[in-house]
């Protein structure tokens, strides 16, 4: 069964605004999904629909063939869990080192009176070595996170949401912020946990280019609907 599926799905803002209109689609594990179009087109409105930000005025939305529309506290905690998030502006705690930004990625899921005070485990702390070395940033574990490059920043929010095991990554324009050569970083770190972790990542891009080069499916949205949707034979040029 798909891993996402979106059945006639209608979202319209309390403005009155149409946020995504007669959406069918349906997203199959592993892939790696490449969401274009233009500024105002619903892409984020797409992705805030998948782990229930926010409901959608009708339709169904299904993740692993159950429909979460009805998703209340126990269950939606369950499902956020699944679903890693990444964000234009990284949502990291600057003042802090890396290691404690990522090792927060345990917090938000299995909050206890330790871990609230900053106290974790020896696995938990295994865990964030491994997420870090996951993206290529382990020799800055100790390193104040508002030292780093922007692009080093997103990859420790990438690192921060693979401590939650995530089944499925959802990224709202990862790259908006950053140049040409730190966006291929933080793409390459998404796409290697898409090949070698097998989590399916959704990405908004404005960049066709990156979408291009990376996705293995594009999907473009304009004023809410869907108006393209094609398979990239996205051949590895071995480099
Ligand atoms: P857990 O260790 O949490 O039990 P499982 O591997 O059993 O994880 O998977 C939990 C659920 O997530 C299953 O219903 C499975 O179909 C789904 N799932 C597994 N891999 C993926 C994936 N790459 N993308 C989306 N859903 C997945
Ligand atoms: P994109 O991510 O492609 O830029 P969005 O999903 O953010 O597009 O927006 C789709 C449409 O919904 C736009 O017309 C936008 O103005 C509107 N919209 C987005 N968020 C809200 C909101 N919270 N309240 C009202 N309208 C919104």
């Amino acid at each position: 069964e798909p891993a996402i599926a979106f059945k006639d799905v209608q979202k319209v803002y309390d403005s009155g605004t149409i946020g995504l209109k007669d959406i069918n689609l349906e997203i199959q594990k592993g892939e790696f999904i490449a969401v274009v179009g233009l500024s105002g087109a619903g892409k984020s409105t797409l992705l805030r629909s998948i782990n229930k930000m926010h409901d959608i005025t009708s339709g169904d939305i299904l993740i692993d063939g159950k429909s979460i529309v009805n998703y209340k506290s126990k269950k939606l905690r369950a499902l956020r869990r699944n679903i890693g998030m990444i964000f234009q502006n990284f949502n990291l705690v600057k003042q802090r080192t890396v290691q404690r930004n990522v090792l927060n990625g345990r917090v938000g899921f299995y909050p206890t009176w330790k871990s609230v005070l900053g106290l974790f485990s020896k696995a938990d702390k295994n865990k964030a070595v491994e997420s870090l070395k996951t993206v290529n940033l382990l020799d800055k574990l100790y390193t104040r996170t508002d030292q780093l490059s922007g692009g080093q920043q997103q990859r420790v929010a990438i690192a921060r949401t693979l401590m939650q095991d995530p089944k499925i990554i959802l990224a709202d324009e990862p790259v908006a912020s950053l140049d040409p050569v730190t966006s291929e970083a933080v793409m390459d770190d998404l796409k290697n946990l898409n090949e070698q972790l097998g989590i399916t990542v959704v990405v908004n891009l404005h960049s066709v280019e990156l979408a291009m080069k990376y996705a293995s499916r594009i999907i473009g949205l304009r004023s809410g609907q869907l108006v393209y949707d094609q398979p990239i034979n996205n051949v590895s040029n071995g480099d």
